[in-house]
């Protein structure tokens, strides 16, 4: 059989859609706007200090998983910040968000349940409903009539959930959660609420829930990552002490699976810290977000600032926007042109993304260059 060739044909197949990737080492020169650094924390001159004071007594690995013997005091020390900081009873910490949301829809669900899911939930939501037993059920974005129709019409036994993104992470925007909880109140179901792109931004950096003035219950998990604006590597799931309790004896992702090396969760809980004690990152982020979409909208950009520092630059066409992206590297900047499947097809776009590395000058730069641009499009 040749195997080979076959995926080589399968790969013309991705190329002739405009649908080709490749790994790109982002070099030192371009201005980097496609990076979940939202805070400048990845690169933190703090935490690298701190952690060359530390590095003595942290092990480089784990060595186990967490129901071995990888469990380490510093990963209580990050649990412990986290639940304060979610206002949660408790919390795990684990390999990824990926892992999180595979492991915990995985785990909370079985037969005869049903996992009620936005249209534009992010990939590892859809990948763990397809690993666990219950039925899918998805409705329109951010839609909550449509979220309630579908909630009147199912019947069944089993437990519903609600499971969606705080911050949606193509579109920026932020899910109408209160009333969702509403829904999930009265028609009896437990809320999953993905704060990947919404920890260290809404709510004081809180999250979603606290953007809204509203406070977690027993029948809200919170999940979110370590590695967008903590500028570090892993995730974390909120929830009460059952809860948790519950994910610690079921979910394969945590039971069967290395725990973090010590290093990473030292620096998660040390950038935690700085991002909760100097909110002017997340300030001055917005407020530059605000001004970048406000200006290409005037040059006649399709783009809207939700409040987040995620800017979709909708384009269309998948060959037109990355045709845009190459012509961007060669001014100097980065942005990666996204497509499907990561985006519904003929909604390809730049995702564009503020840091607090961003200088006001980099962001005017773009807006030149975007006007620059316009008219070779
Ligand atoms: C990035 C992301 C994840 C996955 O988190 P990783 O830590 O990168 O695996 C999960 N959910 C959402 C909404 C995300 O944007």
């Amino acid at each position: 059989m040749d195997f080979n060739g076959y995926l080589e044909s399968r790969l013309e197949d991705i190329k002739r859609k405009g649908l080709y990737r490749k790994r790109f080492i982002v070099p030192e020169n371009l201005i980097d706007f496609s990076s979940n650094d939202y805070l400048g924390l990845k690169d933190c001159e703090e935490t690298k200090k701190v952690l060359c004071e530390n590095i003595e007594k942290l092990s480089l690995g784990s060595g186990a998983s967490q129901l071995v013997s990888g469990y380490k005091s510093i990963q209580k020390e990050l649990e412990d910040f986290l639940s304060e900081f979610k206002e949660s009873e408790d919390c795990i910490v684990l390999g990824s968000g990926y892992l999180a949301n595979t492991g915990l829809i995985q785990a909370l669900t079985e037969e005869g349940d049903i996992v009620f899911s936005d249209q534009f939930n992010h990939a590892s939501i859809i990948d763990g409903i397809r690993l666990s037993r219950a039925e899918k059920v998805i409705y329109r974005h951010n839609d909550m009539n449509d979220l309630e129709d579908k909630l009147k019409k199912s019947s069944g036994r089993g437990k519903r959930f609600i499971v969606t993104d705080g911050v949606f992470s193509m579109e920026g925007d932020t899910v109408n959660f209160p009333d969702l909880k509403f829904l999930a109140d009265r028609y009896g179901a437990v809320v999953i609420l993905d704060d990947a792109h919404s920890t260290g931004i809404l709510g004081n950096g809180k999250g979603t829930i606290f953007h809204y003035g509203m406070k977690p219950d027993e029948n809200i998990i919170q999940m979110g990552t370590l590695s967008k604006a903590v500028g570090s590597y892993g995730a974390f799931v909120c929830g009460s002490r059952t809860v948790i309790d519950f994910l610690i004896n079921r979910m394969r992702t945590v039971i069967f699976s290395t725990a973090l090396s010590p290093i990473q969760n030292f620096i998660s809980l040390n950038n935690l810290k700085i991002m909760v004690s100097q909110p002017f990152r997340r300030e001055y982020i917005l407020k530059q977000s605000e001004y970048l979409a406000e200006n290409l909208k005037k040059l006649g950009y399709n783009i809207e600032y939700r409040g987040t520092p995620i800017l979709s630059l909708m384009i269309g066409k998948e060959d037109k926007a990355v045709r845009l992206r190459d012509l961007l590297v060669e001014k100097g900047i980065f942005i990666q042109a996204i497509r499907p499947p990561t985006v519904p097809e003929g909604s390809s776009r730049l995702r564009i993304t503020i840091s607090y590395r961003h200088s006001k000058e980099d962001i005017d730069y773009l807006i030149d260059t975007l006007k620059e641009l316009r008219d070779k499009l």
